[in-house]
């Protein structure tokens, strides 16, 4: 008999004719002997509707009755799939967040989990009921509803599953697992069957949508093993878990990550004094403009190149920034670039050994692309290259690095 955690996402419960699929699943599941609590997303499209709705009607919404509005999509589909389970015989309890007590710090629309009141869920249980909870949000110490940032119901669910020592916390989606890289840009990538909490949380900074980050960082914290499936098609779907240090041979590199997101600054000519870096940054922090990644380099003319990447919606507030800058610090020139695109391979299997980085780049060269900046961590390498050549790049990288099975000639 297993405990799972199992969690829908907005578009497994988009209709009520999909509310009911995953009735009849979540009842198969219970009446082969095993117990679980269902964690459910508002219905597609829903908790935007409530967002357009709140910009409608203010500019800037006030958090915490921004809070109020959005949890209402999540209340809809754990009453709906509640009924959907009684209707086949099958009982079942519906729990907001606040029900539950999920306790959470007080800020509003990106809210973190503190505490899990899990009595409640345990009794229901324990009398023979599915549980049936509303992602994404939560209650703060005075009792304000709270959520959790967009993508949050993951985060419920992973949680739910480290409080109630879940065997595992599935995740339902409408893909059928995590793929070597974007199938919509190579043909053949594939679905892994496993992958370790590390590389997902790669995975999914760089670019990688499946599952919320911060689901991922929070089981793999707790040790919950997460599962990505599909709720349309069987299927064993992805695991995601510790590394296991017993298997043979690592694979080098497991995925390819991208994203188009990013433009880069530069300011030229900048005189190699210390407390230049953080002179450049400070005025880029303060503007809440989160920084990527940065490269130094300084010629042998004591000055310095300060290169980073920013997200394109920052890129005018940051030339701007950099253009004040530029006087202020006597620097030569301040450049920029939003056709530009990053490509990343992921893999702990590359923290011992030698030459992956050689091999991306000479694969990268075979095919004329231009590498304009490198960054690395133990299990990752990113390189930032013209926008127009991020698909031939990440076909060529995964061919290279035999991620589609078939080893290349
Ligand atoms: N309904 C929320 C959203 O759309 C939370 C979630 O789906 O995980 O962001
Ligand atoms: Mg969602």
């Amino acid at each position: 008999m297993a405990f799972y955690v199992q969690k829908f996402g907005g578009t497994s419960v988009g209709t009520v004719e999909r509310i009911a699929a995953v009735a009849d699943k979540v009842k198969a599941f219970r009446d082969a002997g095993h117990d679980s609590v269902v964690v459910v997303s508002a219905m597609s499209g829903e908790t935007n509707r409530l967002v357009s709705l709140a910009n409608a009607v203010m500019e800037d919404p006030t958090p915490r009755e921004m809070d109020v509005l959005l949890s209402t999509g999540e209340q809809v589909t754990i009453a709906l799939l509640c009924m959907a389970l009684n209707s086949r015989g099958c009982p079942a309890k519906s729990y907001t967040g606040s029900q539950v007590r999920i306790t959470t710090d007080s800020t509003h629309t990106k809210a973190r989990i503190q505490s899990i009141d899990e009595g409640n869920i345990r009794a229901d249980i324990a009398a023979g009921n599915v549980v049936v909870v509303a992602g994404f949000q939560g209650v703060d110490e005075l009792g304000n509803i709270t959520t959790l940032g967009r993508g949050g119901s993951d985060t419920t669910a992973v949680a739910l599953a480290a409080a109630l020592k879940a065997d595992e916390c599935q995740i339902y989606t409408d893909v059928d697992g995590v793929y070597t890289t974007d199938p919509r840009v190579v043909d053949s990538a594939r679905r892994l069957d496993k992958i370790t909490f590390e590389e997902m949380i790669e995975m999914a900074s760089l670019g990688s949508k499946v599952l919320q980050i911060r689901s991922v960082e929070f089981a793999g914290k707790y040790n919950v093993p997460l599962r990505v499936l599909s709720s349309f098609q069987d299927g064993p779907g992805t695991l995601i878990t510790t590394e296991d240090t017993s298997e043979m041979e690592q694979p080098l590199v497991s995925g390819i990550a991208f994203n188009r997101d990013e433009a880069k600054v530069t300011i030229k000519g900048v005189p190699d004094i210390p407390g230049v870096a953080s002179r450049i940054l400070r005025p880029v922090s303060d503007a809440n403009i989160e920084v990527d990644m940065i490269v130094q380099n300084t010629g042998d003319d004591n000055q310095t190149d300060f290169t980073f990447t920013v997200h394109r919606n920052d890129y005018k507030k940051a030339m701007a920034i950099l253009e004040a800058l530029q006087v202020e610090l006597g620097a030569r020139k301040v450049v920029g670039d939003t056709k530009i695109a990053k490509v990343s391979i992921v893999g702990v299997g590359m923290r011992s050994h030698a030459g992956v980085a050689t091999k991306m780049f000479e694969r990268l060269s075979k095919e004329g692309i231009n590498i304009q900046m490198i960054s690395t961590s133990e299990i990752k390498i990113s390189v930032v290259i013209d926008e127009k050549y991020l698909e031939l790049a990440v076909r060529s990288l995964h061919s290279a690095f035999e991620l589609s099975g078939n080893s290349e000639l």
